[in-house]
């Protein structure tokens, strides 16, 4: 039964909690998405609109008028909590007679909020996320004899075709803001898929233990059908999703403390093994792991992976500052940090390394900043994401002494901005000269296409004579020749060969699993 969170600020208190199916008792006849945060975010909303699709109801702009709209909502800082309301209102007014159904991080943490914004919304609890997709699947009744097997049923799956709209339904925040909105066009290429929630890490800062609860994996059989499922839709890549990925344990290990597993039943390089044994996966990257879990038996797994796992890893380090890392709670000194980077760079060759750092932490006063910004340096990454330290609520961090005045967190991160830019633009300018498999993934004005090297550098290709004219989705060797006068951060290149285009199953989809 879904557990659906009765809207608490709705004016009838006494009504009944929604039945079984809380999203309504007929199917929608079209749906919008609006996803904000993070890539499990991203992989969740992923799976809602797999099966939509498969259902036959077509996703459209959430501003165009949509008898369902799921806002995905995020709490990782206040900005983002704010985009989350944002969201919601802009659904409602879009939408006056929709089903909205808000869910994820932000209202999990501050359900009251959101039932004053919408009073009309469904809320949904981070734990009955899974339900969402249940009682779609209900509703659309994919299993049954109306389904898309069915006679009358909805058209069988077909591979993604057109661009989500809905997935760029809220506009991308600054790099500092640490919210990206970049997935319509990465829809069809790459597939983020979840392998693990939650984290009992709890950093003074992080809210995400709240928001997410415990850490706990998804089985690898649940793992491997949904990457099979994300190959069949005709994705080139799959990135391995989840909150604190390093900790994955197969799904019923032994507890520990604080995080830990007494005995782990599978490890992540486990799992990496077998997803590369067990399936077709082409690429295979990682999203971002905890340095302390980059160790000799994943960086082994990756290396044995050859080119179908990318030479990309990106790791949050959040201070170069020992001092600040201390009471930031993370586990690791700069000085650890940096040897597992070398091990991992001496395992991996051609390795990109991304790093996370958050400025104006409180404590951090300007020789702490110094010898962050000088430990970066030295580290030598191929891309830094920047975030502006944000109080939330009930986290350690927010009673620390030594508070961070505004200005100084945006001088801060205004400095690790241009850094950021001169790691990736000295990154890109390394690569040239090199041959490099590119996942195309978007055409540019120009009639060049643009998409990600293994490394992660952008890379825009002007097609040969012949090519077929929609490249998206195809993977190309694309020798690096130049630095794109229109952007530094985007090489340029020639398209040396393309490979054979993947073979799309037209079999109906079987559903996704959701953790
Ligand atoms: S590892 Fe730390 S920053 Fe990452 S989700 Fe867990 S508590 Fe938050």
């Amino acid at each position: 039964m879904p557990d659906l969170v009765a809207n608490p600020a709705s004016p009838d208190t006494s009504a009944p909690r929604p039945a079984a199916s809380g999203l309504s008792a007929s199917a929608p006849r079209t749906a919008a998405i609006v996803n904000l945060g993070c890539k499990v975010n991203q992989s969740e909303m992923e799976a809602a609109a797999r099966l939509l699709r498969q259902g036959g109801v077509p996703l459209v702009d959430p501003a165009r008028g949509a008898d369902l709209v799921i806002v995905n909502t995020c709490t990782v800082t206040s900005a983002a909590d704010e985009k989350s309301r944002q969201a919601v209102r802009r659904a409602r007014r879009a939408n006056p007679d929709a089903r909205v159904v808000v869910t994820g991080c932000s209202v999990q943490v501050d359900p009251s909020t959101y039932a004053r914004v919408d009073p009309a919304a469904r809320l949904v609890d981070n734990e009955s996320k899974a339900a969402i997709l249940t009682e779609l699947e209900a509703l659309l009744a994919l299993d049954g004899p109306g389904g898309p097997d069915g006679p009358g049923g909805a058209a069988p799956h077909a591979p993604l075709a057109a661009a989500l709209p809905t997935l760029s339904g809220v506009e991308a925040a600054s790099p500092v803001d640490g919210i990206a909105d970049d997935r319509a066009s990465v829809e069809r290429t790459r597939a983020f898929v979840k392998v693990q929630d939650g984290c009992s890490f709890h950093c003074t800062y992080c809210i995400i233990p709240r928001a997410r609860g415990a850490e706990r994996s998804l089985a690898p059989e649940v793992v491997l059908a949904d990457v099979r499922r994300a190959l069949v839709a005709g994705h080139r890549e799959v990135v391995l999703t989840g909150i604190n990925i390093g900790t994955y344990d197969g799904g019923w290990s032994e507890r520990g403390a604080r995080g830990s597993h007494a005995r782990s039943a599978l490890t992540l390089a486990g799992l990496v093994r077998r997803l590369l044994e067990e399936t077709e996966v082409e690429r295979l990257r990682l999203s971002s792991i905890e340095v302390q879990h980059v160790d000799d038996e994943l960086l082994a797994a990756w290396a044995d992976g050859g080119p179908r796992t990318l030479p990309h890893l990106h790791l949050p380090l959040q201070s170069g500052d020992d001092g600040v890392l201390r009471r930031m709670g993370r586990r690791y000194t700069a000085d650890q940090y940096a040897r597992a980077v070398e091990r991992a760079r001496r395992a991996i060759p051609g390795l990109a390394v991304h790093a996370d750092v958050i400025a104006g932490f409180p404590s951090e006063d300007d020789a702490a900043f110094e010898r962050s910004t000088a430990f970066i340096r030295g580290l030598d990454p191929a891309g830094l994401h920047v975030f502006r330290y944000s109080a939330r609520p009930g986290t350690p961090a927010t009673r620390m002494a030594g508070q961070v005045d505004e200005r100084t967190k945006k001088a801060r991160a205004a400095e690790l901005l241009a850094l950021a830019a001169e790691a990736r633009a000295a990154f890109t300018r390394r690569g040239l000269g090199t041959a490099t498999r590119v996942l195309l993934e978007q055409r540019l004005p120009d009639g060049r296409w643009t998409g990600h090297a293994e490394d992660h550098v952008v890379v825009a290709a002007a097609p040969r004579l012949g090519d077929p004219a929609d490249l998206e989705n195809a993977v190309a060797t694309v020798r690096r020749d130049g630095v794109d006068p229109e952007d530094p951060e985007r090489a340029t290149g020639r398209i040396l060969a393309l490979d054979p285009p993947r073979r799309v199953l037209r079999a109906p989809l079987p559903l996704l699993a959701a953790g």
